[in-house]
C-alpha cells in the first residue's frame, strides 16, 4: 500500500468523525512524506495545525494507521511547505462561507424595528478624514440642531464611502431624546408608497411620515424618474420642512445630477447643506482598519493593516471586506498572516467573482444611471439623452470587457465600427478634463462592479 493510499485511507476514517469545517481546517494539504519500518512522518501546513494534531488528533491518527499498517507505532508531524493553494481556493471558500454566517446573525438582530436604525452606526465608529470631515462636520450639527440649521442635510458620494453610516449616526445620536425618527432606504419608501396607493392607504402613510421628528432618506437618487413617488415625498417634504422638522437625504450624485428628477424636488434637496463624501486618502484607510479591526476585537500587526491600506483603496466597504478575509484566516489558522499569506488571501478576494463583469451588466448600469433602459441605448435617437449615455456605454463595453469595436456597434443597434471608435475617443479625451464626465464614469464603474452586491 502506497504512502497515499494509507493516508487516503485514514482521511476518509476522520471525515467520518469530523464535521466538514473541522475536517478542513484540520486535515486540508495533510499527507505522509515519509515511512520507515515503525514511524510515519506527516507533513502539516502550519505550526498551529501541527500542535493541534498532535494533541487533539494523535491517538485517532495512530489507530487508524494500524488497521492498515500493524508495525506503525509513532507518528511524527513536520511543518510542510505553505501551500497557497489552500489560502487561494479551498480556505478563501471557508472564510466566505463564515462571512456570511457571521453577516446573517448580526444584521437582523440590530436593527430596531421602528426607526430601522442600527447601533453598529455611531458617530464614535466613524473615522473622520479629508474625504468626509464637511459631511461629517454636518452631520453632527445636525444632530445638535435639529430642523433648525442644515435643513435638509444632503450627503453624497460614491459606493462604500461611509453615507449610510453617517446617516445612521444621526438617527443614533437623536435618539437618546423622545424624538420619532425614521431611516429608510429610498428603494423601500417608494414600495410603501406604491402598496399604499394599492390599498388606499396614502392619506394614513402621508400622515405617519408627518409626525416625524426626523426623516431620513438614504440613496434619494432612487425616486428617479418614478413621478407618483415624487409626487408623494414632495408633499411629505414640504410638510415636514414647514414644521421645522429635519430631513437628512444621501445620493450616490448632487441633486442636478439626478436625471428625471423633478425640478421642484430638486430645489427644494439643494435648499439646505449640500456635502459630499469621497475616498479615503491612505491615512484614513489605515484609520479606518485599526478602528474596525479593534471593533472585531482582531490584534493585526501595522505591518498587515498597512499591506490592505496600500493595495485597497477603492472604497470603505472593499477595506472592511478585505480587513474581514484576513481575520477569518487568523481564526481559523489561529494566526495572523504574514505578509505573503496575506497577499495570497487578499488576491483571491479581489478576484471573487463579483469583479467580473459582462456586456449585459455594463449596458444596465449605463441606462439605470442615466434612468433609461438598455434597449434604449441601442434605437435609432439622436436625442441628447440618449446619445451620451450610449457614447458612455460603447466606451466602458471598450474598456471593461475588451469588446472589438465592430461587437460593439453590433450590441449598440447595429452601428458602424467608425462611430464606434469615434465615441470612444470622444469620451476618452473628454473624461480627462471634464470633472463631472469623470465623475459619472466612476459611479457607473462602481455600479458595474457593485450589482451583485446588493
Ligand atoms: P455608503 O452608504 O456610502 O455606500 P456605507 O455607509 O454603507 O457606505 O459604508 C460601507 C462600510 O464602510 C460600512 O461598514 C461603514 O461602517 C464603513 N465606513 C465607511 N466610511 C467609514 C469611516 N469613515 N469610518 C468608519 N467606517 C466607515
Ligand atoms: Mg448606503
Amino acid at each position: 500500500m502506497s504512502n497515499e493510499e494509507l493516508w487516503k485511507a485514514v482521511l476518509g476514517e476522520m471525515e467520518l468523525s469530523l464535521s466538514k469545517a473541522n475536517f478542513t481546517t484540520w486535515f486540508k494539504n495533510t499527507s505522509i512524506v515519509a515511512r520507515e519500518s515503525n514511524f510515519v512522518t506527516i507533513s502539516v501546513p502550519n505550526g498551529f495545525i501541527k500542535e493541534w494534531l498532535e494533541n487533539k488528533f494523535n491517538r485517532k491518527i495512530l489507530q487508524s494507521l494500524r488497521v492498515l499498517a500493524t508495525e506503525i507505532r509513532e507518528v511524527k508531524y513536520i511543518i510542510g511547505q505553505p501551500k497557497v493553494i489552500l489560502v487561494k481556493q479551498d480556505l478563501s471558500r471557508i472564510i466566505e462561507k463564515e462571512i456570511e454566517d457571521k453577516n446573517n446573525v448580526s444584521s437582523d438582530l440590530d436593527i430596531d424595528k421602528s426607526t430601522n436604525l442600527n447601533k453598529k452606526y455611531s458617530f464614535e465608529s466613524f473615522i473622520v478624514g479629508s474625504n468626509n470631515e464637511l459631511a461629517h462636520a454636518a452631520s453632527l450639527a445636525v444632530t445638535k440642531t435639529l430642523g433648525k440649521l442644515y435643513n435638509p442635510l444632503f450627503l453624497y458620494g460614491g459606493v462604500g464611502l461611509g453615507k449610510t453610516h453617517l446617516l445612521q449616526a444621526i438617527g443614533n445620536s437623536v435618539l437618546s431624546g423622545s424624538k420619532k425618527i425614521l431611516y429608510i432606504p429610498a428603494e423601500r419608501m417608494t414600495a410603501a408608497i406604491v402598496e399604499s396607493i394599492r390599498n388606499k392607504t396614502i392619506e394614513d402613510l402621508k400622515s405617519y411620515y408627518s409626525k416625524l421628528d426626523l426623516l431620513i432618506l438614504d440613496d434619494v437618487q432612487f425616486i428617479a424618474g418614478k413621478e407618483k413617488t415624487q409626487d408623494i415625498v414632495f408633499s411629505i417634504f414640504n410638510e415636514l420642512h414647514g414644521k421645522n422638522k429635519q430631513v437628512v437625504l444621501s445620493s450616490d450624485r448632487p441633486p442636478k445630477a439626478i436625471p428625471a428628477l423633478e425640478e421642484r424636488l430638486r430645489s427644494r434637496f439643494e435648499g439646505g447643506m449640500i456635502a459630499d463624501v469621497s475616498s479615503p486618502d491612505y491615512e484614513t484607510r489605515l484609520a479606518i482598519l485599526s478602528q474596525k479591526a479593534a471593533e472585531k476585537n482582531a490584534i493585526l500587526s501595522f505591518d498587515i493593516l498597512s499591506y490592505i491600506a496600500t493595495h485597497i483603496q477603492k472604497n470603505v466597504r472593499e477595506l472592511e471586506g478585505a480587513l474581514n478575509r484576513i481575520i477569518a484566516f487568523s481564526q481559523i489558522c489561529n494566526k495572523v498572516p504574514d505578509i505573503k499569506e496575506a497577499r495570497n488571501i487578499l488576491t483571491a478576494y479581489l478576484s471573487t467573482p463579483y469583479r467580473k463583469t459582462s456586456p449585459p451588466a455594463i449596458l444596465k448600469a449605463v441606462a439605470d444611471f442615466y434612468n433609461i433602459t438598455p434597449a434604449d441605448l441601442a434605437r435609432r435617437s439622436r436625442k441628447k439623452e440618449i446619445v451620451k449615455p450610449r457614447q458612455v456605454a460603447m466606451f466602458l463595453l471598450r474598456e471593461e470587457v475588451k469588446l472589438s469595436f465592430p461587437e460593439i456597434g453590433q450590441k449598440l443597434g447595429g452601428r458602424d465600427h467608425s462611430t464606434v471608435i469615434h465615441a470612444c475617443e470622444k469620451i476618452k479625451k473628454e473624461e480627462s478634463f471634464d470633472d463631472s464626465l469623470k465623475n459619472e464614469l466612476v459611479l457607473i464603474r462602481e455600479r458595474v462592479y457593485n450589482s451583485s452586491d446588493k
